[in-house]
């Protein structure tokens, strides 16, 4: 019996092919487009459990592969990104990529990362009873569970999932401190062991779209070494 099917978009041979037969190994169904428009065509004819997406391919970039997918589809995403690229990676979470990883990457570290991603989707039973919760108001700052929306000072704001999750994390703590591992653990995997990087980043698109300044924050305090809280709803 075949495993999750993963496609893998990447066009260096030297990369794919050695690590389509560990996934083999490691009990996936691997499939390979080396192009956009085979990973186009293949995601539409083998509806892939997983995608491990590589940013620069031959015919164009990975983030479009990325934005067509995502029209149809919350299938999970890993991009494949260079070393240092930071925009790339932020723009590649943006689009709705679920987690990166860095080349040259050590396949039991991804095999381990496509492992989390699988766990945490489709959205379990711990995730809707967290959407029943009540709706919580903290000065102009209003979140809302059960339809997952964020208001601030009676406007929409525009947030990804994990922007969401991690902002309701800090919100429903009332005040206190949530840790880094509490906040991997709960917004991305609870057996999570790799960089926490992921985390910093998100947090920095959120304060930016709160309008916050890290360095004198309104609305999400740096604890350093030890987590993020939502600053004292009474101060
Ligand atoms: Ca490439």
């Amino acid at each position: 019996m075949a495993g999750p099917r993963i496609l893998v978009v990447e066009d260096e041979f030297s990369i794919s092919e050695p690590f389509s037969r560990l996934l083999a190994r490691e009990g996936f169904d691997p499939v390979v487009a080396p192009t956009v428009s085979e990973a186009l065509d293949e995601f539409t004819r083998q509806r892939p459990d997983l995608i491990l997406l590589d940013l620069n391919l031959p015919d164009g970039d990975g983030r479009d592969v990325a934005r067509e997918v995502r029209r149809e589809s919350e299938v999970p995403i890993i991009m494949l990104t260079a070393r240092g690229t930071e925009t790339d990676r932020i723009v590649g979470l943006e689009i709705g990529a679920d987690d990166y990883v860095v080349k040259p990457f050590s396949s039991a570290e991804v095999i381990a990362r496509i492992r989390a991603v699988l766990r945490r989707a489709p959205a379990g039973e711990e995730e809707e009873a967290a959407e029943d919760r009540e709706p919580l108001e903290v000065r102009g700052l209003r979140i809302e569970p059960a339809s997952r929306k964020v208001l601030l000072d009676g406007e929409e704001l525009d947030l990804s999932r994990k922007e969401f999750d991690l902002l309701a994390e800090l919100a429903y703590a009332s005040g206190d401190v949530v840790t880094r591992d509490e906040l991997m653990s709960r917004v991305w995997d609870e057996n999570w062991f790799g960089s926490t990087k992921t985390l910093d980043v998100h947090v920095g698109w959120l304060r930016k779209k709160l309008d916050d300044d890290a360095a004198d924050p309104r609305w999400i305090e740096t604890v350093r070494g030890v987590g993020f809280r939502l600053a004292d709803p009474n101060a």
